[in-house]
């Protein structure tokens, strides 16, 4: 990935939540970020003119076969998506295609010969690996993750909350170097039981020491 490419993403997915007047630990919807960018997204059992059997082929035996596409329309683009996969699944899906747009990356060819009879990006590895991270950022922040981990959720508790996938949640804690940010942190305090206790110690140990005791965490 080129140089800067991860910082950039974070600061972009808490750019778009500031834009919509989200916190940056808020969850952001892929289709209010799709509406931000004034790009429409389509069930792909809405599409008009789309034959009713390529629908059900695309919804049922070829489902697992694609997830959402972009299509440039009248110089505009729409990404169409797939509705067979789970609330979670669209998220990402979606998000990943949104990151694409986002980047700027090569518009769609058109692949009419493919398992799926319409465009399909032309794969360009390293723009795959941007729009994955991005994607991913998008839908959850470091310090989004940062906050929930603080707050003790566990994986699920983190996906349920972000309306992402369990593997998302995983793919960002593996990816960020969230845990051991929050590792040194646990170290400095003890483990906490919380961190409601963390800052009523921090205050009691500034109430014993009216100089202030000097807080070496990054929170
Ligand atoms: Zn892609």
């Amino acid at each position: 990935m080129r140089h800067g490419f991860k910082t950039w993403a974070e600061r972009e997915s808490e750019g778009y939540r500031n834009s919509l007047q989200l916190s940056k630990t808020a969850p952001l919807p892929a289709r209010s970020l799709a509406t931000h960018l004034g790009i429409p997204v389509v069930d792909v059992a809405a599409v008009p003119g789309l034959n009713q059997s390529v629908v059900s082929e695309l919804l049922s035996t070829g489902a697992n076969a694609w997830s959402a596409v972009t299509l440039p329309v009248a110089g505009k683009h729409m990404v169409i998506f797939n509705s067979a996969h789970s609330a979670q699944r669209q998220e990402s899906d979606l998000m990943h295609e949104l990151a694409h747009l986002i980047c700027k990356h090569t518009p769609a060819t058109i692949d009419i010969s493919g398992k799926v009879p319409w465009a399909s990006r032309s794969f360009n590895p390293e723009q795959e690996k941007e729009a994955e991270w991005l994607g991913a950022c998008l839908q959850i922040t470091r310090v989004g993750l940062l906050w929930a981990i603080k707050r003790g959720m566990n994986n699920e508790a983190i996906a349920e909350f972000y309306g992402a996938s369990i593997p998302l949640v995983t793919f960002r804690r593996n990816t960020s170097g969230v845990d051991i940010q929050f590792r040194r942190t646990q170290k400095f305090y003890g483990h906490p039981q919380n961190f409601a206790d963390v800052d009523r110690r921090v205050q009691i140990t500034v109430a014993l020491n009216p100089k202030g005791a000097e807080r070496t965490d990054s929170r």
